[in-house]
């Protein structure tokens, strides 16, 4: 969509700007052409009244009263003199009645002093002190046009020197025009271009105006100065600006030299652009809908795949890390909401592999348990079997050599249990052995150790004991197997046990060593007639002990 848009956008808009800048040409090209116009009338305008005031001044200065009036010059014409201007004055009247678009006709002396006017104050017209010398190189003098409050409209004066027979210069005639005449010819008719044209005087305020309707029309309103001076400065350029009804127009500015006045041709803003910016206006409507659209849908497709993606994504991290309870909502139908049911289903079955592994963990834990304990037990006994036997005795070995700590080895043997086998069989002999094992097991603490070292052959290890104390622990043991119950045969058997002890030394430094001292022992207690313990103490002093 967006690949669709910006192109599009860019299109349209590439385009509205070429479409404003052909209005602003075609709406200058009209403005400029409206204004030259307008320029060329009031050229024309102009050098036709200038006609009008030479045709009055040579009818003027044929005129006796006129030439007589200025020639009184002596103080004994004064008396004359006021006769004279009266005379001038009445013929000025008459004139001027005969003349549609003049205001005012006035003859002055070549000071500059009125002799004579139509009306009683004339307009101010001021000559300046060289203008006979100007008349004579220039002949007509033009008056820049201006706004009179007293007549409420523009005026136009031309002076027209007034000559005598000899064309001496006696005076000259100053006429005025109302401007309203141009008004109606300030805009071209036949084309009629939308459109207002503006005549300023020098200062800036409007004269005239083509619109009768314009408030300011036959009034001087002043136009704003900056915009007057910027006008003025780049004639036949355009600009936005505040017009004379303070709304926006669009106009630009024809400077004229003869008559030294500015024209302004303008047109109302809204008429040009309206259209136009109502087209930009939908048009940008349009676009910011597109990309709401474009929007609304990104957030949706960012709600619907993204979020339930980022899901997955912390769920899998939890798996990642060894956390199984993870169980993700799924409310939607597409292939995001089945891959949510796929996850699920597959935590599901990790789980149940989880409880299995676990499980047979267990069983296996409890198998290896048991396989330890057999491979260390004597399976008749339930003790020590020869080879942990060895374990024990070599972990001793290096305790006692580290603290110095004797520890006692009690090897038993059973007493002419070859003929209790024979006499009353195998499995009677297998159930003394387990009896006298059971009994050596009651017989020592839990620190102790107990061992089948072979057939009738036991070997208990007193830990941290002293021979002397080891010796009781023997006799404790001698006198328990007294009295044995055979189960088989259901009866009491009297067993006899011959014991020997030794305390570790440091000369034990192997098992081979200490097994063998502890077989002499035993053989000691044998030899001297069994049921009996024999102890070798410490640095070989023995100590025969027997019982009958
Ligand atoms: P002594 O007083 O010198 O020890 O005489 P003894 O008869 O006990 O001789 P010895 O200790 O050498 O005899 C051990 C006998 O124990 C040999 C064997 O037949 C028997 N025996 C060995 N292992 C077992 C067993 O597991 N069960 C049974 N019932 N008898 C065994
Ligand atoms: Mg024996």
């Amino acid at each position: 969509m967006l690949a669709t848009l910006i192109p599009s956008a860019g299109l349209g808009i590439l385009s509205f700007q070429q479409n404003e800048t052909m209005i602003n040409e075609n709406v200058t090209r009209e403005l400029r052409a409206m204004s030259n116009y307008a320029g060329r009338e009031a050229d024309l305008w102009v050098k036709e009244q200038i006609l009008v005031a030479r045709d009055l001044s040579t009818s003027i200065s044929t005129s006796k009263i006129l030439i007589e009036g200025l020639s009184i010059e002596s103080q004994t014409q004064k008396t004359e003199l006021a006769a004279q201007q009266r005379a001038l004055e009445f013929y000025l009247k008459s004139v001027y009645r005969r003349l549609e678009n003049v205001l005012e006709l006035t003859v002055v002396d070549v000071e500059g002093e009125i002799i004579a006017s139509n009306v009683a104050s004339p307009f101010s017209v001021k000559l300046s002190q060289s203008w006979p010398e100007d008349a004579s190189i220039q002949g007509d003098i033009l008056n820049s046009p201006q706004w009179s409050k007293d007549y409420a409209t523009a005026v136009f004066s031309v002076s027209v020197p007034i000559l005598s027979i000899d064309d001496y210069i006696l005076g000259a005639l100053i006429v005025t025009f109302d401007m309203r005449d141009i008004q109606s010819s300030l805009k071209d008719k036949a084309k009629s271009p939308p459109g207002e044209v503006l005549l300023l005087d020098q200062a800036g305020n409007i004269m005239l105006t083509s619109a009768i309707g314009i408030p300011g029309a036959n009034k001087s309103v002043s136009f704003d100065t900056d915009t007057m001076k910027r006008l003025q400065d780049n004639p036949g350029k355009y600009e936005i600006f505040l017009g004379p009804l303070q709304e926006k127009v669009v106009g630009l500015a024809y400077v004229s030299e003869k008559p030294s006045v500015t024209i302004i041709a303008l047109r109302n803003y809204e008429s040009i652009y309206s259209t136009w910016e109502q087209q930009r206006d939908l048009f940008a409507g349009l676009v910011g809908i597109m990309i709401f659209i474009v929007a609304a849908i990104a957030f949706r497709m960012s709600h619907a795949i993204v979020a339930p993606l980022q899901k997955l994504i912390s769920a899998t991290e939890r798996i990642v890390k060894g956390d199984l309870n993870v169980e993700l909502n799924n409310s939607q139908d597409d292939e995001i909401g089945q891959l949510t049911q796929r996850f699920n289903q597959m935590t599901d079955k990790l789980r149940q592999n989880q409880l299995e592994i676990n499980a047979a963990s267990a069983a296996m834990q409890k198998k290896n348990q048991l396989l330890e304990t057999l491979s260390v037990t004597d399976s008749l006994t339930g003790l020590y079997n020869r080879n942990k036997l060895n374990v024990i005795l070599s972990d001793q070995l290096a305790r006692y050599g580290r603290n110095k700590r004797p520890f006692a080895v009690l090897m038993i043997d059973v007493d002419y249990f070859k003929s209790l086998n024979d006499n009353l069989g195998h499995v009677a002999g297998d159930e003394v052995i387990a009896a006298v094992a059971k009994k050596i097991s009651q017989s020592i603490r839990n620190v102790d150790f107990a061992a089948r070292y072979g057939g009738d052959e036991f070997i208990v290890i007193l830990t941290e004991t002293s021979v002397n104390e080891a010796e009781k622990t023997a006799e404790r043991i001698r006198m328990q197997v007294a009295d044995v119950h055979c189960s088989s045969l259901n009866k009491m058997l009297s067993v006899t046990l011959s014991i020997g002890i030794i305390q570790s030394e440091p000369e034990d430094i192997s098992l081979t060593m200490l097994l063998s001292r502890v077989d002499s022992a035993l053989y000691q207690a044998k030899h001297a007639g069994r049921n009996q313990v024999y102890c070798v103490t410490p640095k070989s002093r023995v100590k025969q002990q027997q019982h009958s």
